[in-house]
């Protein structure tokens, strides 16, 4: 998978959104974005809070119903109660702020719990699948080892490793590091980076701008549910055109 700059955005689209409306009764939260995300592309969403962010990961995700408007994971549309939804969900893998493993489960059984209860695989394959992943992001010795005894580090790359467990064509990450201590982070951006070099479709809402200066092929930057801006990082945060990317911008600094 070639990572570099914009031969990325030759490859066929595997998110296409158009028009996409999302209300929560009177407040629109959601107001006409269309966006195209590239296989193997890594896109970092930067807004403010209450800008809309989560939600549109949540809409990408088939997790709210759209207003208006229509998303495409490869050219199949995310249609609510389709039969297509269920399918078409499980390869969008989503890891949130809050890692959400069970508690009563061990490391290893977070990770077999959905390809063996939900695509019902030979649990014997989707273990040696798990410990591979495991390794991947440097826990194999931690398999047996219960969520509450982990870091949050170690959990939330635990979350990262269930939600690969189940074959995604595509990762949404909401803000994956917000809740860590800040020694902590640099662990789950360093398998995010592996990932994003593996030619995984990303899309990550995150507030570390070195992670998006380094890794993302784009920045979006939404701002009242509307993209304001958009281009590579180096465009974005070293020469942002619009007043409110500008603002944006200046508050982190
Ligand atoms: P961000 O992730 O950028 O902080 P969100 O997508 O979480 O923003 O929220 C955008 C707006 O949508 C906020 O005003 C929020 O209160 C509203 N919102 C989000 N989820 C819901 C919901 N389930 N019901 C009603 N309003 C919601
Ligand atoms: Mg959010």
């Amino acid at each position: 998978m070639l990572r570099l700059g914009l031969t990325i955005t030759n490859n066929p689209p595997m998110i296409t959104v158009n028009r996409l409306v999302k209300d929560f009764g009177y407040n629109r939260v959601i107001d006409g974005i269309d966006a195209t995300v590239s296989t193997g592309e890594v896109v970092v969403l930067i807004g403010a809070s209450g800008s809309g962010k989560s939600t549109f990961l949540r809409c990408l995700n088939g997790l709210e119903t759209l207003t208006s408007g229509e998303i495409l994971i490869e050219s199949t549309p995310l249609e609510r109660n389709s039969k297509s939804l269920k399918q078409i969900r499980r390869q969008v893998g989503m890891v949130f702020q809050q890692f959400n493993l069970f508690p009563h489960l061990t490391v290893l059984e977070n990770i077999i719990e959905a390809p063996v209860h939900v695509l019902h695989q030979p649990k014997k394959q989707v273990i040696k699948v798990a410990q591979e992943l495991l390794a991947k992001v440097g826990l194999s010795d931690k398999q047996n080892c219960y969520p509450g005894t982990l870091s949050g580090g170690q959990c939330q790359r635990v979350a990262i490793a269930r939600a690969l467990a189940m074959h995604p064509k595509i990762m949404l990450f909401d803000e994956p590091t917000s809740a860590l201590d800040p020694e902590l982070v640099g662990e789950v951006l360093t398998v995010m980076k592996q990932l994003a070099e593996d030619g995984m479709t990303m899309v990550v809402v995150t507030h570390e701008m070195g992670f998006a200066r380094e890794v993302a092929d784009r920045v979006i930057f939404i701002d009242e549910g509307k993209i304001v801006e958009e281009g590579p990082p180096a465009q974005i945060f070293g020469n942002p055109q619009e007043k409110r990317t500008q603002a944006f911008l200046g508050r982190l600094s």
